[in-house]
């Protein structure tokens, strides 16, 4: 049965959050977007306020205190955070994912001992550096040659391990307390076999982030490059076996939901970019009438809405979808890449509707589009999400004994 209510509790944290994303992450992000220094313009009023309302702690477990919200909670929320701010959702949806990674892939000892801290400090956020200058999207298809992919090396030493190496445009870098790394323990072997995950507190020595990136959009949240100079790591906090890390990856993407809320995250924007337009469509008059009664703006809202429609409907369906034990994995990366593309859409459509008026910097338009443009590449490009899905898309194929397969097709293919 299908079925679109949502329980009394999602209503509820959607109404928090939608609360906190018009009154504390918009007026905020609005300053931080316009501040020159980037590595100044984090406000730390934003992770306070969003943890004293439960916001910043949703995924934690509910035996550790948290929410325990799934997939498709967090998506809702963070497409309210997104509302007020792309950047805020940002932040806050890194180490939502994150912990949900950390609550299925750490031991119980790891769990007892960083979950609570996580939990108790109210400045405390997540990251999780994959990327490197040399390896992008390897890591995600992935590229599976020998020595390809991260180039972050683990060397063990005793009961320790040495981190050395460079992850870039990491997002809640320099701000987060703890990282999520992903680094390679065999230097020459192929990413299958090498990857290895470990649990980094950001005050071990041998760690720093010696840039913070200028960039186009989400400029109320830090993408840092994060150095490790012999940065040592106890054994225990090496998450699951030696080299076998890379199908974590692909889980964190894809299950535990971060393609799914990133696509719900874009999707905030675009709607506030619709609210806005609608706003506006009434109130600007021209040709003697405001410009919602001319046919062609009408017409152009009614896109806007059937697109953010469609995007949130495919959201919540692969939200679903990964719970679901026969979970189909293609919808995690098509339902990301959908919402990014639509969302872009809806705020391009948007800028055109307001005319000049919405390109200038003191309007809200133009800020949505640069914040919106910046998930065609984050949590993987759109290309390579497209292939990922594609792959699986390839790996299902109709039986012979399918009630759906055709033998005309089959004769077809065959040249007859
Ligand atoms: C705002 C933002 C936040 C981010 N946050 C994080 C984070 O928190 N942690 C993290 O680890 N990373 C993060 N990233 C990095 C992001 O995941 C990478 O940018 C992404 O994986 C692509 O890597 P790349 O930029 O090196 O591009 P490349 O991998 O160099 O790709 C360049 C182009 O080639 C295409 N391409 C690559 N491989 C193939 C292929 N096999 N076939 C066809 N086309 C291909 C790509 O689609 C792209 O168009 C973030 C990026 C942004 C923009």
């Amino acid at each position: 049965m299908v079925n679109f209510s949502l329980t009394p509790r999602q209503k509820e944290l959607r109404e928090i959050a939608m609360d906190y994303a018009t009154a504390v992450a918009e007026p905020i992000a609005i300053e931080s977007d316009q501040m020159p220094e980037v590595d100044k313009s984090f406000n730390w009023d934003l992770v306070r306020e969003a943890s004293k309302r439960g916001l910043r702690t949703l995924s934690i477990p509910e035996r550790f205190g948290g929410e325990g919200a799934d997939v498709l909670t967090l998506a809702m929320c963070g497409e309210c955070i997104a509302y007020g701010d792309l950047g805020v959702a940002v932040g806050f949806d890194q180490t939502w994912k994150i912990m949900t990674a950390i609550a299925n892939l750490c031991n119980e000892e790891q769990q007892n001992r960083w979950i609570p801290r996580i939990m108790e400090d109210d400045e405390f956020l997540l990251g999780i550096p994959v990327t490197e200058p040399l390896a992008g999207s390897d890591n995600l298809l992935p590229y599976d040659a020998p020595g390809s992919g991260v180039q972050m090396l683990a060397k063990k030493k005793g009961d320790k391990w040495l981190l050395n190496g460079t992850k870039r445009y990491i997002s809640n870098g320099g701000l987060a307390k703890m990282y999520y790394v992903l680094a390679r323990t065999d230097p020459d072997g192929p990413l299958s076999t090498s990857l290895t995950g470990f649990l980094v507190p950001s005050d071990l020595p041998g760690f720093s982030v010696p840039e913070v990136w200028d960039k186009m959009g989400q400029r109320a949240v830090q993408n840092g490059t994060l150095v490790f100079e012999d940065v040592e790591i106890r054994d225990r906090d090496r998450v699951g076996e030696v080299g076998a890390s890379l199908p974590a990856v692909g889980a964190l993407l894809l299950g535990f939901g971060s393609n799914i809320q990133a696509g719900a995250t874009v999707l905030g924007v675009a709607q506030r970019a619709y609210d806005l337009s609608h706003q506006y469509a009434h109130e600007r008059i021209q040709g003697g009438k405001p410009i919602i009664e001319h046919d062609i703006q009408r017409k152009r809202l009614v896109r806007m809405a059937m697109k953010l429609q469609a995007t949130r409907s495919y959201l919540w369906y692969a939200g679903w979808n990964c719970k679901q034990e026969d979970f189909d994995r293609k919808h995690a990366s098509m339902s990301k890449v959908f919402a990014s593309e639509e969302s872009l859409a809806v705020c391009v459509e948007a800028l055109e509707l307001w005319g000049a008026t919405g390109y200038m910097k003191k309007n809200p338009i133009e800020k949505l589009l640069r914040d919106a443009i910046s998930f065609l590449h984050s949590d993987g490009t759109n290309d390579v999400l497209s292939l990922k899905a594609a792959t699986f898309m390839a790996q299902q194929r109709l039986e012979k004994t399918d009630k759906r397969y055709s033998n005309r097709v089959a004769e077809a293919a065959a040249g007859q």
